[in-house]
């Protein structure tokens, strides 16, 4: 079967002009559409069907899916094996890359895997200290930073070659990003560094969680100073808080998550606290759409994956479209080739 042709979400599409990728992400980004993404935590497991049973409370709501890379410096089934299970059924996945765990060489490695194998979308991070993890023992690598990662993919994409400098026969067709968190300090330098992402290949951004719309708004002036704001799609990070003593663990034990004590409060004071976390992550969201500069939302909800369609329906944000749903599509693909 050959779905070359076929505009069908979710599969192997031909390159358009001015896109680096066949993939549907790069596509709904470049046609200018509001984009939701989240992502899926991998599971403790080496059945593909836990990987396929989180992904599908995500049919038809997000327009793409990361499998995070060792998240919180914490083992977990490997991003690669997540986004190649999760591109045989179709869906667009974006490997998050950590530079924590492999050197120069596995993740040159890694990119021309997972190129080969369908990905079209990967998320280069300098990736959590393995201080922060269940093996705080384990030896941290930093061969690269996220910025010197972001330069050997696109070295790898463009100028087919390793950074070596030996060439390679074909090359990884997919859109980089990166992580910024417009959240925490230096707060005047955050812009500065997202520009070094930038000048380094980094296409898209998507940022940590963001409860603190004030800072957003200042880091958004930053980027439209340093002209960025044509140069790249950004998609915020928002996320639904449980009850205020889960604020209060995140804030405490996730590096990089800043929370207002107005959100803290605005929990404890509800009756239904983990209802009152997906009210104000609603809220959130359609606050930060009307942010000039906002290209999307990435929509984190830790072990929370059925709350996302949840959010996503109440914000409003898909404005009565339907993001891809391998389900739906596979099958009429499959009526249309028969
Ligand atoms: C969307 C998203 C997904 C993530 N997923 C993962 C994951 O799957 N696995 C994982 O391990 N981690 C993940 N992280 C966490 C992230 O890798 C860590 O927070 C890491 O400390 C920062 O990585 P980075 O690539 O965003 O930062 P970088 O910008 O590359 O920062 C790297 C280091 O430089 C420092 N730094 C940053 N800005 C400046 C500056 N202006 N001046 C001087 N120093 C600076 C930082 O404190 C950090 O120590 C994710 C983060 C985000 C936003």
């Amino acid at each position: 079967m050959k779905f070359e042709d076929e505009p069908v979400p979710g599969y192997p599409l031909p390159i358009l002009p001015g896109h680096v990728s066949p993939g549907r992400f790069e596509r709904v980004l470049r046609a200018g559409v509001f984009a939701v993404t989240t992502e899926l935590a991998p599971p403790d497991s080496a059945d593909p069907q836990d990987v396929y049973a989180r992904a599908r409370v995500l049919d038809g709501y997000v327009d793409a899916i990361n499998a995070t890379d060792g998240s919180g410096a914490n083992c977990h089934m490997s991003s690669l094996a997540v986004c190649a299970l999760l591109t045989r059924v179709g869906y667009a996945p974006v490997m998050q890359i950590s530079c924590r765990d492999r050197n120069r060489i596995a993740i040159q490695g890694d990119i021309l895997g997972g190129a080969a194998m369908g990905v079209c979308n990967m998320l280069c991070l300098t990736g959590d200290g393995v201080q922060a993890g269940d093996h705080p023992q384990a030896k941290p690598v930093f061969d690269l930073d996220s910025v010197s990662l972001l330069e050997i993919g696109r070295m790898l994409r463009d100028e087919h070659r390793f950074q070596s400098g030996r060439k390679i026969s074909f090359s990884p067709r997919v859109l980089f990003g990166a992580g910024e968190n417009p959240m925490v300090p230096p707060l005047e330098h955050r812009a500065l560094r997202l520009a070094k992402k930038v000048a380094a290949g980094a296409q898209f951004i998507q940022t940590q969680y963001v409860y603190d719309l004030q800072r957003l708004r200042s880091f958004m002036r930053g980027v439209e100073d340093l002209g960025l704001l044509d140069r790249l799609f950004l998609l915020v990070g928002v996320g639904p808080i449980k009850s205020a003593r889960g604020a209060e663990w995140m804030r405490r034990q996730v590096p990089g998550v800043h929370i207002p004590d107005t959100v803290v409060e605005r929990l404890a004071g509800a009756q239904d606290q983990a209802r009152e976390g997906r009210n104000i992550c609603v809220e959130l969201i359609q606050e930060i759409r009307a942010i000039r500069g906002v290209h999307g939302v990435h929509v984190m909800a830790y072990r929370q994956e059925e709350a996302v369609a949840e959010i996503i329906t109440r914000s409003g944000v898909l404005e009565g479209r339907t993001p891809w749903h391998p389900a739906r599509d596979q099958n009429s693909a499959d009526r249309k080739a028969s």
